[in-house]
């Protein structure tokens, strides 16, 4: 059993420096372990660095390691690199280390229901404190595997700060999976935790709904998925692009469109509302919380179509439903 969510790690990690001219050397496959950096390399004074996360499932029959939608995570990758301004690997070079490190720690990847969530990282190496007006000339790529448990709890509902003041980052990182937009969103987290018992904050800018400091937002309401349009204000979550499709194709309606605070909270007794990512795949939203008005949404219970989509999910994941959109990377010894 893997321990609390993260802490944990596989024996092996891979490597890959730059040189000055962003040209990566080989990557290679070591024990997990410290790294040498130079403490004037550029991540550790201006934020240079960014990741990715995964997820490698242990079939639930037949044993196959598998990886989840490995090449929408490297072309978010390579997208977020470019935005950051960061030397990166190609994406080709990419699969190659992430499949190399699953496959270097195969016999750690544990069995269902647990999973192994991968985490590939690219960081600015050039030890030039002189450079916070430049990017980082040369730069780190790694990743590692941490062995995690079912991140949820069948019977828990979500309590969601809807936050429609501050941004949960500026508009040109929104795409972006950057350290730096987690470090944004942690005041606002930490007040609506401390003021309300809150989980996590739906930031709404205006009114206008865009996702959690960690997770993409939808809402189910008259057989119809409602979740915001694709836009560089927040992360294409690959977990939001699978549902859309898995609800598309149980003839639900899907309608990617601005969805305002007040309409939201209209719906909210006759609607469910989930949030979606790699770690929990859906986590059921029970309470909106509003200028400090609470309101329920649904019963406050996990949604029936939500927990179906999940499941369904899963099922992909752990080799048990068919793999109709090439969604999986078996990865053999
Ligand atoms: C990672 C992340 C998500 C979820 O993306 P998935 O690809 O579904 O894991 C959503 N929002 C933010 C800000 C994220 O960092």
């Amino acid at each position: 059993m893997a321990g609390a969510f993260g802490t944990a790690f596989t024996p092996f990690m891979a490597v890959s420096h730059s040189d000055t001219n962003g040209v990566f050397e080989p990557v290679s496959i070591e024990p997990f372990g410290p790294i040498s950096l130079s403490p004037a390399a550029h991540v550790l004074h201006y934020g240079s660095e960014c990741f990715e996360g995964l997820k490698a499932h242990r079939g639930k029959d037949d044993g196959i390691v598998r990886i989840y939608r490995l090449d929408a995570h490297i072309d978010r990758l390579v997208t977020t690199a470019k935005i950051m301004h960061l030397p990166c690997p190609s994406a080709e070079v990419i699969r190659q280390a992430i499949y190399d490190t699953v496959q270097a720690n195969l016999d750690a990847i544990p069995a269902q229901p647990d999973s192994a969530y991968i985490r590939p990282m690219l960081f600015g190496t050039e030890a030039n404190v002189g450079a916070a007006g430049h990017p980082s000339l040369s730069a780190c790529f790694m990743v590692i595997i941490s062995p995690v448990g079912e991140y949820f709890t069948s019977d828990t509902t979500l309590r969601i700060v809807v936050e429609t003041n501050m941004l949960r980052t500026t508009p040109l990182f929104g795409r972006a999976k950057a350290g730096a937009n987690y470090a944004l969103a942690l005041p606002p987290t930490m007040a609506a935790i401390e003021q309300y018992r809150a989980d996590q904050v739906l930031f709404a800018p205006g009114g206008d709904i865009q996702e959690t400091g960690a997770s993409n937002f939808m809402v189910f309401h008259d057989n119809t998925l409602i979740t915001p349009p694709l836009s560089d204000a927040f992360l294409h979550g690959v977990t939001r692009d699978s549902i859309i499709t898995l609800a598309r194709d149980k003839g639900l309606a899907i309608e990617e469109r601005h969805l305002r605070v007040d309409e939201l909270v209209a719906m909210a007794p006759h609607c469910e509302a989930a949030l979606t990512g790699t770690a929990a795949i859906m986590a059921p939203v029970g309470t909106l919380i509003v200028h400090g008005e609470e309101t329920q949404v649904g019963n406050g219970q996990p949604g029936e179509i939500t927990m179906a989509l999940r499941t369904q999910l899963r099922s992909i994941q752990q080799g048990l439903a068919p793999d109709t959109y090439n969604w999986l990377t078996p990865v053999t010894a």
